[in-house]
């Protein structure tokens, strides 16, 4: 634990500190947050939890504390805060929608680290993890030797080395088995080779570590997980989690400690480049209504908002349906910044509302593309009164892909 006498600004950017700043307590954001849709606390909202992070900045280095005696924060009002700012789901919909253009779904991660480092933090699935992936790899402390298996379909090859790799990344390979099943189908149906690190080599890619506030060992994941895929002569690194292409394509070049000698897609751009490329095509009709829920950590986190659309358009048959909110507006699924099963009731509510409105819309089909959406909306659905088929985009269009043969 860091001496806690130490300013709460140690570990934000001035940006950052200048976002605090500009918060004008507007309450624009809330209707927005569906964390404060569920519970209807104002605690947790955007406004207050800055509101609050500002309070100890002013006490503990403002002008005053210089010159007078920094004040003790009373232990309570700490782990209130520190309860409110681990139950967002650091889906950034506030960000979204902030009239000042606050970045929240960045700045969250390191107000928990702030509270992490002061040793307020003492969620046992969060506090496990770095001792889990130094173990087997996984922050859910998974065994290693299950990582690729039962999924990983028997007859697609992989290469020893290539200029395209696949990185299935923990929550699908131990998690949503179907869409990681669906990714290397898909990927087998384009033709191109691709390579795999082993089971052994494929580790977290740190983003649970780096949302939930817990930095130390980022540097040393992403180095290793770098230099072995450059060891592969990786060009282009393909992965289809949400949360894994966030961190790789925003946060891996600052803990590599420069530009990645790869570029990083999601699933769905790489199968849209090849649909486009007239690698791969679908003939075979879906006449079905299918709805997409946007991942937040892929639509408002790195832009990935038509690919997955122009993949699914590509089964002949389809009507593409829309949520109210959806692309960069879209509503978090519950499941995101690491604390689904923290705050498990919060994360099932806020699943259930997809399931409503997609019902509601009567789609066929519930289409993900997020290893923990598919998870918690899964879960949402047990002992709900509505039921509609979850299917994770690739796992539908692994179905439906042909390869175009030159
Ligand atoms: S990031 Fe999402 S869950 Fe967190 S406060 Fe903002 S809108 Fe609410
Ligand atoms: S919209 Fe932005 S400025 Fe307004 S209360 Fe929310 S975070 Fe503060």
């Amino acid at each position: 634990m860091k001496d806690k006498k130490e300013s709460f600004t140690r570990n934000l950017t001035p940006l950052q500190l200048m976002e605090l700043d500009a918060c004008t307590q507007c309450g624009e954001c809330l209707r927005h947050c569906p964390v404060q849709e569920v519970t209807g606390r104002p605690s947790i909202s955007t406004p207050e939890k800055i509101r609050v992070f500002r309070e100890f900045i002013k006490a503990t280095g403002g002008l005053k504390a210089r010159f007078l005696n920094p004040k003790v924060i009373d232990r309570k009002i700490l782990e209130d805060f520190t309860k409110a700012v681990f139950e967002c789901t650091t889906c950034g919909a506030c960000g979204q929608k902030c009239a000042v253009g606050i970045f929240t779904q960045r700045l969250w991660p390191y107000l928990r680290k702030e509270m992490f480092d002061r040793g307020l933090v003492d969620y046992e699935i969060l506090t496990n993890m770095p001792e889990a992936i130094k173990k087997t790899g996984n922050p859910y402390n998974f065994p290693v030797e299950e990582r690729f298996k039962p999924w990983f379909p028997e007859q697609v090859k992989v290469a020893e080395k290539s200029e395209i790799a696949y990185y299935a990344g923990c929550s699908g390979v131990y998690g949503a088995k179907p869409m990681v099943r669906g990714d290397v189908l898909v990927l087998d149906a384009i033709g191109d080779p691709f390579t795999m690190l082993t089971e052994d080599e494929e580790v977290c890619c740190g983003f649970p570590l780096f949302i939930s506030g817990q930095h130390d060992m980022l540097e040393d994941l992403t180095k290793r997980l770098v230099e072995a895929y450059k060891a592969k002569g990786t060009k282009v690194l393909v992965c289809s989690c949400p949360c894994c292409v966030n961190i790789m394509s925003r946060d891996w070049p600052a803990f590599y400690g420069k530009e990645l000698p790869f570029r990083i897609r999601h699933m769905t751009q790489h199968v849209s480049a090849a649909l486009k490329q007239r690698k791969i095509m679908v003939k075979k009709e879906l006449k079905e209504r299918i709805i997409y829920h946007d991942p937040c950590y892929l639509s408002r986190g790195v832009g990935v908002i038509e690919e997955p659309r122009e993949v699914l358009k590509a089964i002949p048959g389809i009507e593409l349906l829309e949520f109210d909110r959806h692309g960069s507006e879209s509503r978090c699924c519950g499941a995101g910044g690491a604390v689904r099963k923290v705050f498990n009731e919060n994360a099932i509510a806020i699943g259930r509302l997809a399931i409503d409105e997609a019902v509601a819309k009567k789609a066929d089909k519930l289409i993900l593309s997020c290893p923990a959406c598919y998870g918690k909306v899964n879960e949402a659905m047990q002992d709900h009164d509505k039921k509609i088929p979850i299917v994770d985009v690739m796992e539908l269009f692994a179905q439906y892909v042909e390869r175009v043969e030159p």
